[in-house]
């Protein structure tokens, strides 16, 4: 199979990694900068075209989109869809995945666990929002943040409302969550490929640390999963509409609350951890079901 990764960076280990599992596989990967594609979006002979060269007979694309490159990168992908070349994710998954808000509006909507959550932009009512989490210890995110940086940890009511009332500030969106203590500073990534999670980890934050960031200096470990958690994960990556997802929990009282689904999860620090050939998964998955125009999500 012609199977393009769509990645701005051939030197990152996860497209390294898709690279190398698909050529193992007598694949043929081609690494495509998208933001380097231009389109051509004419009635019914739509194309993309690179280095000069319209970019013709693939049976899949691989995406793999920045967080700051949503607009660009999804649009490549739908002109992949329109031209009925199958997607690992399609572009309405991963644009619907970047909005961390809609994510917990929709897996709430499916019954998903979630931890007990407030969002507000410029509420005056700081004491009612910090009330609809059962006050203080309390979690505080700027809905813009991304490793874990703009998430603080409010110990007590008085330091809620400071927090709260600099956010607010900030003219920014915010969201205020139950503290989930019991999770230990850690969290747990499952990675899930079509409909099955291949692989878990779980990431511990640094001593003294709440945030399991690996990028705050936290280190990862495979993990077991139960029953529950799994099949949480495998329907949160189900609401998101998305076949390949880093879906992160944790394990509260509860059960499992889901954090974050992520479209394109990174491979080095799960295949690193458990030891699995994450990125022959992917593949596999992909080889299997890149029909022409097995595009499910219309792009309306
Ligand atoms: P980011 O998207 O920036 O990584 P997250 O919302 O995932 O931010 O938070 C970063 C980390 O902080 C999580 O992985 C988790 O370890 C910890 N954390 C976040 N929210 C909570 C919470 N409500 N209770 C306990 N720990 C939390
Ligand atoms: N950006 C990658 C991801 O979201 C790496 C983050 C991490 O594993 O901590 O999967």
């Amino acid at each position: 199979m012609k199977i393009a990764i769509l990645s701005q960076d051939s030197s990152l280990y996860s497209t390294r990694r898709l690279k190398e599992a698909g050529e193992e596989r007598e694949h043929q990967i081609r690494v495509i900068p998208y933001l380097r594609c231009y389109m051509n979006i004419t009635s019914r002979r739509p194309s993309i075209i690179f280095n000069g060269t319209p970019l013709e007979n693939f049976d899949a694309v691989i995406p793999r989109i920045g967080a700051s490159r949503t607009f660009y990168g999804t649009a490549v992908v739908r002109q992949f869809e329109v031209m009925g070349v199958f997607s690992a994710n399609e572009s309405q998954a991963i644009s619907r995945s970047r909005d961390k808000l809609r994510c917990m509006q929709i897996l709430a909507r499916e019954g998903v666990g979630l931890p007990v959550t407030g969002f507000a932009h410029a509420t005056q009512d700081i004491d009612g929002l910090i009330e609809t989490v059962g006050g203080a210890p309390l979690v505080i995110k700027l809905l813009e943040g991304t490793q874990g940086i703009g998430v603080v940890l409010a110990e007590t009511y008085q330091a809620a409302k400071s927090v709260i009332e600099a956010f607010r500030g900030l003219d920014a969106n915010i969201l205020v969550q139950e503290y989930i203590k019991e999770a230990g500073g850690a969290d747990i990534r499952c990675f899930v490929v079509g409909g099955e999670v291949i692989a878990a980890m779980k990431r511990q934050g640094a001593k003294g640390e709440f945030r399991s960031n690996l990028h705050r200096g936290g280190n990862a470990e495979k993990i077991d999963l139960s029953v529950e958690e799994r099949t949480t994960a495998i329907k949160a990556a189900k609401a998101m509409g998305l076949n390949v997802a880093g879906v992160d929990l944790l394990r509260s009282n509860h059960g499992p609350v889901i954090m974050e689904v992520n479209s394109s999860p990174g491979l080095e620090g799960i295949e690193k951890a458990t030891e699995m050939d994450v990125a022959g998964k992917i593949i596999e998955y992909v080889v299997q079901n890149a029909e022409p125009n097995n595009v499910k999500d219309s792009i309306k």
